[in-house]
C-alpha cells in the first residue's frame, strides 16, 4: 500500500526529531503532498493513526496540505497550472514544460510538547 510506505518514512522523520530535540508529545503534522503523487487523504490519515498508537504521535492531528502540480514552460517560460495532466502550454501551445509544484511530499512542520 503507497499510503502504509509514507507513513513508514514519515514515522522516520518524526523518530529522529523526537531523539533529536527529546520531545514528549506530537500534538500535529503538517504535511505537504503535491498532486502529482496521487495519494489519497483520507487513507494516509487512517494509515496515520494506526501507525501512531502507542508512541509521542498517538493522537496527533495530521495536517495534509495539497500542492498543486504546477508547470514551466521552456519555450516562453510561463508558469501554469496543470489540469488533467494536460503539459501543454497555454499561453504559446508548445508542450515542453517542466514541472516546478506539485512533486512534493515532506514534513513542513510538528507541533511538539515537550
Ligand atoms: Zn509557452
Amino acid at each position: 500500500m503507497h499510503e502504509m510506505a509514507i507513513v513508514d518514512s514519515l514515522f522516520q522523520i518524526i523518530d529522529a526529531k523526537v531523539k533529536e530535540h527529546q520531545i514528549k508529545k506530537i500534538l500535529k503534522v503538517k504535511l505537504k503532498v503535491g498532486e502529482m503523487t496521487v495519494v489519497e487523504p483520507m487513507t494516509l490519515t487512517a494509515c496515520f493513526k494506526v501507525y501512531a498508537q502507542n508512541t509521542v504521535a498517538e493522537g496527533a492531528e495530521l495536517v495534509i496540505e495539497r500542492v498543486p502540480l504546477m508547470g514551466k514552460c521552456r519555450e516562453c517560460n510561463k508558469v501554469f497550472r496543470v489540469y488533467n495532466y494536460n503539459f501543454k502550454c497555454p499561453q504559446c501551445g508548445t508542450g515542453f514544460v517542466d514541472i516546478v509544484a506539485g512533486k512534493e511530499l515532506y514534513v513542513e512542520n510538528l507541533e511538539v510538547e515537550k
